[in-house]
């Protein structure tokens, strides 16, 4: 039996009642987010009231150190499963996203930001589009309010850069906001990579993809958890786990150095061989030792990035690690919701 089969035979579904799988897992990845929890929490349960079906939000919270957990580990909702995990410190957004991935257990999972930027009200159209067939629905910002041009310049240069490096096209201005069906997260779960560039890891297994534009409103409350330093080192991670191209632009920047250097020696030499020029030059030997010390430089420290990436990976350490853990059932007794 070949796979697509056994693939399309896994996507039949069954009446929803509350005991089976929901229907749909809401993924909240959170850090430090008490001021918009509340919020955050009612304005996904009335979505999720309207599309009749029991669903279930999880919650992770990524080592906060205020009362996010406290305050997520209480929620409760009348016709859906609430889970709460707590991470045992701060692993990032990207490793609490996993956290959440590992544990849903909807037919498809989708994933948004507690801060309301990304608005929750979409979250029909999103299951729309995967009801219609598509397994992925990325959400693509077709405005970034609340966002300095800094900021825009900088995506806009990081979506240029890997996509002109990357094998596989990364959607440009797609956040994390997406839906993904079961069978897009079972193959997600099973990627075994420790540095997880989410931006690629979903685009990475293709299937049936489809995209929506939103405008992405500027946070509710509080303040965005990336600085410069973290989206730089998001931005190198990414390069360097979804492309080898950059060693190879190293090899030829190497071979064109070589090279230039050669014709130079060429020119040198006939030019003292010529005129008996023995000491002029001293620009152009500095020129060379600058260019050939930095290129070298900058391929040594190319090379160690994918070495840090390796020693990384080698060391199998877990992704993230759970100290808490939290499950509420719907508050609603009858079976089907
Ligand atoms: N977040 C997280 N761990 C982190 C940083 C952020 O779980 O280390 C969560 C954060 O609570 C929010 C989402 O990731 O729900 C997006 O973060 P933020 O709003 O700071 O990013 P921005 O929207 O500015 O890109
Ligand atoms: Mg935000």
């Amino acid at each position: 039996m070949s796979s697509i089969t056994v693939l399309s035979q896994h996507r039949e579904r069954q009446p929803y009642f509350r005991h089976h799988p929901p229907f749909l897992s809401v993924i909240i990845p959170m850090y430090n987010e008490e001021e918009v929890l509340e919020t955050c929490h009612q304005r996904v349960c009335n979505v999720l009231d309207g599309l009749g079906k029991h669903c279930e939000i999880i919650y992770v919270d990524d080592g906060s150190s205020d009362t996010s957990w406290q305050i997520a580990s209480q929620f409760n909702s009348q016709y859906h499963s609430i889970k709460s995990i707590r991470l045992s410190r701060n692993f990032g957004k990207e490793a609490a996203m996993s956290a959440g991935l590992s544990a849903v257990k909807g037919e498809a999972a989708i994933l948004i930001d507690a801060d309301l930027q990304d608005p929750p009200e979409l979250i029909p159209d999103m299951v729309a589009q995967w009801q219609a067939g598509f397994d992925v629905v990325d959400m693509q910002r077709s405005r970034r309010l609340g966002e300095g041009w800094l900021k825009r310049f900088t995506a806009a240069a990081f979506y240029q850069v890997i996509n002109r490096l990357s094998d596989i096209p990364i959607p440009e201005n797609v956040g994390d906001f997406r839906l993904i069906s079961r069978r897009v997260i079972d193959e997600i779960n099973k990627l075994p990579e420790r540095t997880r560039f989410m931006k690629g890891l979903f685009a990475w297994p293709g299937f049936k993809r489809v995209t929506l534009q939103f405008d992405r409103d500027p946070r509710l409350a509080g303040e965005t958890k990336w600085n410069y330093r973290k989206l730089i080192h998001l931005a190198f991670e990414g390069i360097t786990s979804f492309s080898t191209r950059p060693l190879r632009i190293a090899t030829v920047a190497g071979l064109l150095t070589s090279f230039s250097a050669l014709l130079l020696a060429v020119v040198v030499l006939a030019k003292t061989l010529i005129w008996g020029d023995p000491v002029a030059g001293y620009p152009s030997m500095m020129i060379v030792v600058l260019l050939v010390g930095g290129v070298q430089l900058l391929s040594i420290g190319l090379m160690g990035e994918y070495v840090g990436r390796l020693f990384i990976e080698a060391k199998q350490r877990p992704l993230f690690m759970v100290m808490d853990e939290n499950q509420t059932s719907p508050t609603f007794a009858a079976g089907e919701v």
